[in-house]
């Protein structure tokens, strides 16, 4: 079983994930595949076979620059997340981690727990 899917907008093949790393490709990257231009050389996808380096759609562009910009945002806001689950903190908001913060910063040295 493959997972390769048609989009039924521009009846292109494509698999489930549109990024292959997770991540918009650059707003100038090929047509085809994504890559950019100065690593693209000879390329296969299914969808467009063999081939070299075509210049995007304008429509592609713009589409690109958006999710680009909207994968910016997201991780962004997840960043704190992120920071905190890599501490291995308490995965708390920010309002009750300043109350926790301000309760730590009365409570005497003495009286702290490890
Ligand atoms: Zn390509």
């Amino acid at each position: 079983m493959t997972l390769v899917t048609r989009d039924p907008v521009t009846g292109l093949r494509r698999g489930p994930i549109r990024f292959r790393d997770g991540n918009p490709p650059v707003p100038s990257g090929c047509r085809w595949c994504g890559l950019p231009e100065s690593t693209h050389g000879r390329a296969y996808i299914a969808s467009a076979g063999m081939h070299t380096w075509e210049r995007p759609t304008v429509a592609q562009v713009l589409a690109r620059m958006r999710a680009r910009a909207k994968a910016q945002r997201e991780a962004s806001r997840m960043a704190p997340i992120v920071a905190a689950f890599e501490r291995g903190a308490d995965l708390v908001g920010p309002s009750e981690r300043r109350r926790r913060d301000r309760a730590e910063q009365t409570t005497p040295t003495s009286e702290r727990t490890p």
